[in-house]
């Protein structure tokens, strides 16, 4: 039996998600370069974010860090194969429905 993610507390989550992480191994793929240090184009930024989003369908605990990710909302970066914009507008529109 399994425990579903929206069960357990954030700490927890934490801890679930960074074990086994895929993004582990290249954590700028996921978080873009330093934008205080670094102008992305554009361009570069899609194709990043799309093979990050490629990383995150064979990650396993992708669950984990979609639960982790709802919860916190984070401002940057690629979390469960969705970017930071479109994980905000998922909760936006859960919140409507
Ligand atoms: S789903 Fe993606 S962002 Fe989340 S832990 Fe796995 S590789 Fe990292």
């Amino acid at each position: 039996m399994s425990i579903h993610p929206s069960t357990l507390a954030l700490s927890d989550l934490v801890n679930e998600r960074l074990s086994g992480a895929e993004c582990v191994f290249d954590p700028e793929l996921h978080d873009g370069p330093d934008p205080w240090t670094t102008i992305e184009p554009a361009e570069a930024r899609a194709a990043r974010e799309d093979v990050a989003k490629e990383v995150c369908a064979s990650c396993p605990v992708r669950a984990m860090c979609d639960e982790y990710a709802a919860r916190v909302r984070p401002e940057r970066g690629v979390w469960a194969g969705r970017t930071a914009q479109e994980i905000a507008v998922l909760t936006v529109a859960a919140r409507v429905a």
